[in-house]
C-alpha cells in the first residue's frame, strides 16, 4: 500500500485517510522518507520529523474520533515565504537564516486548523525575487524532469516537490508569475487567485500590491480542494483582504464548456514564443474546441509594457518592504561594525544577495525625488491601463488563454548572470499580476527536451471557480497532468 501513496492524487489520498485505509502517521513517514531519498533536488529548506509526526498523530486522533474534515491528515509543504512557528522561515535569504517566527501566517494556520500535516518548508528565490530559483541563498533547486534545468521560480521548491511526488500539494506565492511559471516548468497545476482572496498576513512581503498566495498540486481538482481552504476574508490582519466569503471550488469543477468563449490575445501568440511551446498550447486549444468552446481573437495591447511597469513597481515596493531588515529588529546582524550607520550597511551588504540589492537600488531610484513622476507615477498609470485592457477583453470572452512562458525550463546557470533575460521571460505572467486577476498554469504536454509546457488561463476577478472548471475539463479529456518525470 505505502509504495503507491505518493502517486495518489491529493483528493484520493484524503479519501483513503478518511476511510482509515491508511493512517496520517504512515503517510507522513512515507513522505518524509521520500524527501530524504530525493534530497539532492534541493526542494526543502527545513524539515523536522518530530514536528511532522506529532501533527500526524494529532490528525489520526481526530480521524479516530470520526472527524471528516476534508484535509485531515493530508501532508502538505509550504513555500518558505510563509512564516511558521513549527519551522524556521528564511524567505530564501541569509538575512533570515535561523529566524523563527512567533506566529503562523494565516494560510499556514488555516491548514493547521484543517488538520493537514506539514512536511516542512520549501526552497524559493530570495524574497521571491526570481524566475529560476537560482537566487536562493541556500542553493538552487533542480527540475525533477531534467536535473540540469531550473524548476522555475520563485516557487521552485514548491513546484519541484509536487513534480517529484514529495508532497501531493503545496503552497506558493505569485507576485509576477511565481506560481504559474514554476508550475509550467515542472508539469504541475497551480492557481494564483484574485489579489486579496487569500490572506497575505504572515507572508514575507516582496511587493505588497502584487503578492498573492495560492496552491500548487498535480491537478485542478486537487488545487480546488486546497484553494477552498485558503481563500476567505482576513480583514483584521490584512488590509487588502477582500470581504468575499470562502467558496467550495470543488463543486463547480464539472460545468459544461459548451459556448465558452476563450480569448486568445494576439500578443501572447506573437514572435518570441518558442515553436514547441506554441505547439503544446495549440494542442490544448484544439481539445477545448472539441469540448464545445469557441476561440476568440482578442488583444492586450500593453502586454510588452507590463515588463517595465512591473520592474518599476515591484522593486519600488520591495525597497520599502525590505527596509525592515536592518540588523536591529530581526534577522542577520554583521558581527563587526563601527557606528550605527556602519552596522546597517554591513548587515545589509552581508545579508542580501545580488538580485535583492539590485531591486532595492532600482526601487529607491524610481521613488526618489525627481524620478518619482517620470518612473513610478508613470508606471502606476500604465498599470491601470493594463487592467482596463483586460476589462475590455472580457467583454469579448469568458477566459483568456495563452502560454505561461515563452520557453520550457532553461538550463541551470544559463540566465543566472543575466537579470534582463530573466525579466523578459515573465512577459506573459506579469499582465494578470498587475491587474490583480486570477491566473492558472495547466499542463499541456511536453516540448523541447521532453520538458513540460503549461497553458495559462486567466479569468476575470473572482472567477477562480470558472478557471478551475475550465482546467478540470481539460484534465478529464487529456492525461498531460499525469505524466511524470523519469525515475520518480
Ligand atoms: N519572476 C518575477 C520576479 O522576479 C516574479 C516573481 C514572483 O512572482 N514572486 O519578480
Amino acid at each position: 500500500m505505502t509504495a503507491e501513496l505518493h502517486d495518489l492524487s491529493l483528493v484520493a489520498l484524503a479519501k483513503q485517510l478518511r476511510a482509515k485505509k491508511v493512517s496520517a502517521t504512515e503517510t507522513a513517514q512515507h513522505f518524509l522518507k521520500r524527501a530524504q531519498a530525493h534530497a539532492r533536488l534541493g526542494a526543502f529548506l527545513a524539515q523536522d520529523e518530530a514536528v511532522t509526526l506529532a501533527q500526524a498523530r494529532a490528525a489520526d486522533a481526530r480521524l479516530a474520533a470520526g472527524d471528516t474534515a476534508p484535509l485531515l491528515g493530508v501532508p502538505l509543504a509550504h513555500k518558505d515565504i510563509f512564516v511558521t512557528t513549527d519551522f524556521p522561515t528564511t524567505a530564501g535569504s541569509k538575512m533570515l537564516d535561523g529566524y523563527r517566527s512567533p506566529f503562523d501566517s494565516t494560510v499556514v494556520s488555516i491548514f493547521k486548523g484543517c488538520g493537514a500535516v506539514s512536511l516542512g518548508k520549501l526552497n524559493c528565490d530570495e524574497f521571491a525575487m526570481g524566475s529560476g530559483n537560482e537566487n536562493s541563498a541556500f542553493g538552487g533547486v533542480k527540475n525533477p524532469w531534467d536535473v540540469s534545468r531550473v524548476p522555475g521560480g520563485s516557487s521552485g521548491g514548491s513546484a519541484a516537490a509536487v513534480a517529484a511526488r514529495l508532497a501531493p500539494g503545496v503552497t506558493g506565492t505569485d507576485t509576477g508569475g511565481s506560481i504559474r511559471q514554476p508550475a509550467s516548468f515542472c508539469g504541475i497545476t497551480g492557481i494564483k487567485p484574485t489579489y486579496g482572496r487569500a490572506s497575505r498576513y504572515g507572508m514575507v512581503a516582496f511587493a505588497s500590491s502584487l503578492d498573492q498566495a495560492g496552491p500548487m498540486a498535480r491537478s485542478a481538482e486537487d488545487c480546488a480542494l486546497l484553494l477552498s481552504a485558503m481563500c476567505g476574508p482576513d480583514l483584521d490582519r490584512d488590509s487588502t483582504s477582500l470581504d468575499v466569503p470562502a467558496e467550495d471550488f470543488s463543486r463547480s469543477l464539472d460545468g459544461d464548456l459548451k459556448g465558452l468563449r476563450i480569448g486568445l490575445p494576439k500578443e501572447f501568440f506573437a514572435e518570441g514564443v518558442a515553436p514547441d511551446v506554441r505547439a503544446a498550447v495549440d494542442q490544448a486549444l484544439k481539445v477545448y474546441e472539441g469540448l464545445g468552446a469557441t476561440l476568440v481573437p482578442i488583444s492586450l495591447p500593453r502586454t510588452e509594457l507590463s515588463i517595465p511597469v512591473y520592474y518599476i513597481i515591484a522593486p519600488a515596493e520591495a525597497s520599502s518592504n525590505l527596509s525592515r531588515f536592518d540588523g536591529v529588529k530581526f534577522g542577520h546582524r554583521a558581527q563587526s561594525h563601527g557606528d550605527l550607520i556602519d552596522m546597517y550597511k554591513k548587515t545589509r551588504a552581508e545579508g542580501f544577495g545580488d538580485e535583492v540589492k539590485r531591486r532595492i537600488m532600482i526601487g529607491a531610484y524610481v521613488l526618489s525625488h525627481g524620478y518619482y513622476d517620470a518612473y513610478y507615477l508613470q508606471a502606476q498609470k500604465i498599470r491601470r491601463m493594463i487592467a482596463d485592457d483586460f476589462q475590455q477583453a472580457f467583454t469579448q470572452c469568458d477566459v483568456i488563454a495563452g502560454p505561461v512562458a515563452p520557453t520550457v525550463a532553461w538550463k541551470l546557470g544559463e540566465k543566472s548572470s543575466d537579470p534582463l533575460a530573466n525579466y523578459l521571460a515573465d512577459i506573459f505572467t506579469l499582465p494578470a499580476s498587475l491587474a490583480g486577476l486570477p491566473g492558472m498554469s495547466v499542463p499541456a504536454g511536453l516540448g523541447a527536451g521532453g520538458m513540460p509546457v503549461g497553458l495559462q488561463l486567466i479569468g476575470n476577478y473572482l472567477q477562480e471557480a470558472r478557471l478551475l472548471n475550465v482546467a478540470h475539463r481539460l484534465q478529464q479529456a487529456t492525461d498531460w497532468h499525469t505524466a511524470k518525470p523519469a525515475g520518480i
